[in-house]
Order: structure tokens, then sequence, then C-alpha cells
């Protein structure tokens, strides 16, 4: 417990609290920067097994702000799940460090080996944050929503019985609605005052205290941090609050199919999917390569990959193999939820 030590002279913690951290859970979904400085904190901090899912490669671009990967990491194209955990082991060989590489989908979530204490959300992408809203929901975990873009972040946490994400916004937001990293930047700071609130309440959450309640949002260009209120009780019209309904995890995402011999992956959408090629050429004009806006598609290269969108949102994506690296490149680049 010596290595602990500091930790446990803070009030609220104490050595029972430290056997709390250490006989707890912790789920990360994704392991890019947010994902790599929540795990670092919480293996650091003893929590007695943390879970890393993610589906995507270390690649250079990465190295500026998640912080667990190394230069070898990238040259190697190491799954960023396998090398967060080599690398948070050698920080804490008492932690149990699992990596998953993969979609953290429905079915992803179904063959847990059982239910986390906490969920922390570190994905980049709104399709997955509703999975885990509705599925944390019908579960009963608390997870702790976290996004960053820009000089600016927010974070909550989303208790069982609400409200939940669903309470605020009802349907997840269009992709090309919100900025992400790859359009709009990421300044590395933005990223650390995020985790630095979502890690100490996840630790709260495993020490059974009280939680904020409200969503925490900050821009560290202005040096502005605060939290917003939100309702104490759920919306009346949640579907998942009031009519314990999860419509995220009915209906699958239709899959990534490899296609052979052509050294292209094609991602499928949902039927209806809302695809307006003209937003999203006008959103990677200057920020993808050769963006190309046809009668019948939108072509692009980007990642060192050539991508062309349909109108129905069904996407091609040349010069990958893997269905999980198409798939991360596709919500990326083209994010039709
Ligand atoms: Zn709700």
């Amino acid at each position: 417990m010596e290595r602990y030590s500091r930790q446990m002279r803070v009030a609220g913690v104490g050595p029972e609290g430290q056997r709390r951290l250490l006989a707890s859970r912790a789920l990360i979904v994704g392991c890019g920067a947010l994902g790599t400085h929540a795990a670092t904190a919480l293996v650091r901090a003893g929590v007695g097994e943390v879970e890393l899912v993610d589906r995507d490669i270390v690649e250079w671009s990465n190295l500026q702000r998640q912080i667990l990967f190394t230069e070898a990491d990238a040259r190697d194209a190491v799954p960023k799940a396998v090398a967060a955990a080599a690398h948070l082991r050698s920080a804490n060989a008492d932690c149990r460090v699992t990596a998953h590489v993969a979609d953290c989908n429905v079915e992803f979530l179904a063959h847990l080996a059982s239910e986390p204490t906490v969920v922390l959300d570190g994905t980049d992408n709104f399709a997955t944050r509703y999975v885990l809203n509705d599925w944390c929901a019908r579960h009963a975990v608390p997870w702790i929503y976290a996004g960053a873009v820009g000089t600016e972040g927010a974070a909550m946490v989303l208790r069982p019985g609400g409200p939940c994400l669903r309470c605020l916004w009802p349907e997840p937001p269009r992709q090309a609605d919100v900025g992400n990293c790859e359009t709009a930047g990421i300044l590395a700071p933005a990223i650390a005052a995020v985790v630095a609130f979502q890690v100490a309440e996840a630790m709260k959450v495993m020490l059974g205290a009280d939680t904020t309640r409200g969503v925490f949002t900050c821009d560290v260009w202005r040096g502005q941090y605060g939290v917003l209120p939100v309702a104490s009780a759920p919306a009346e019209d949640c579907v998942v609050c009031r009519g314990r309904a999860f419509p995220a995890l009915v209906g699958e995402r239709p899959g990534a199919v490899t296609l052979c011999g052509r050294d292209a992956v094609q991602i499928d959408v949902p039927r209806g999917a809302s695809v307006d090629l003209d937003a999203i050429a006008a959103r990677l004009t200057g920020i993808a390569v050769d963006v190309v806006r046809t009668a019948h598609l939108l072509r692009f290269k980007a990642d060192g990959c050539r991508f062309s969108v349909f109108p129905d949102g069904r996407t091609l994506v040349f010069g990958v193999h893997d269905p999980l690296r198409a798939r991360a490149l596709f919500d990326r680049w083209v994010g039709v939820a």
C-alpha cells in the first residue's frame, strides 16, 4: 500500500477508500487522447482492474496528445489497446489491465466478463456514446461522458436513474454538426482538463461518494472552467429513463465488409440515415485531399486511404483490409451515425 500513501492521506480516500479502489473495475472505451490520460490516472491510483477497448492503431499524429504511446508504437502500427496495456502494466503491475482490440458495440458489451463499477467515455463519436448510454442505463452502471475539440472540452457524470444523455439530447447529433479533432484540431491541455474532471468523478463513483451534478465545460485558451447546471430529474419524455426502452441496443449498426481482392472495405449504414454529401464535402475541403463531389458520389483522400461516399451513406474505403480500421476511418472522416 506504500505506493498509495499520498493518495490515502486525502480526506475521502483513506485506507478503506484505497481498498475500494483496489476492488473496483473500470471500463475505458476508446484509447485515444481521453482514454490514455484516464487509464494512466486510474492504473496509477490503484484501481484493481482496468479494461481498455479500442479498434484502431497508433499513428504519428496521435503522439502529440495520446500520452501512453511511443514512436515505436506508431512505427509498428501497434493496436492502441495493446500498446496502452503494455505501458500501463509497467506503471503498476498490481493492476489487472485487459486490452480488447474491438468496436465497443452492443455485442462487445454483452460479452464482458462482468459488469464494470464505472465506464469512462474516451470515444470520438456519438454512435458509440449512445450505445454506452443505453447499455449503462439498462445495467445500472454509472458512466462519465467526456469530449474535447480544439481548446474546449465537456464532461458529465450519468448515473443510473437519470438524467441520461438522451434527457439532454434525445438523438445523437449528426457527426457533421459537431467538430472533431481532424477538422477543428485539438490542444492537449483541453484533454487534460476534461480528464481531470472525469477521473476525479470516476474515483468518487468507486469510493461511493456523491458525484458532481451538471456539465463540466472548459476552454483552456480563454481560461474558462465551470459546471453548467442540469435538471435533477430525467426528462419527461426520455425513452430510456421514463420508457425503459433502449434504442441503441436494438438494431445493431450494419457491418463493414472486406471486398475480396480489392484492398478495400465497404461500410454500410442504416437505411434512412441522413447523409448530406455537400455538407461532408464542405467540412473536408482544405483538410482532406482531392475532395471531389460528382453527381453520384463524394471522393477524397485522407490518412493514406481513398474514400468514395455514396448518397445513401454507403462508403468504400480503399487501401485498407481490416474492417475495424476501416470503420474507425469512416467514423473519423465521414461520420454518418
Ligand atoms: Zn434519460
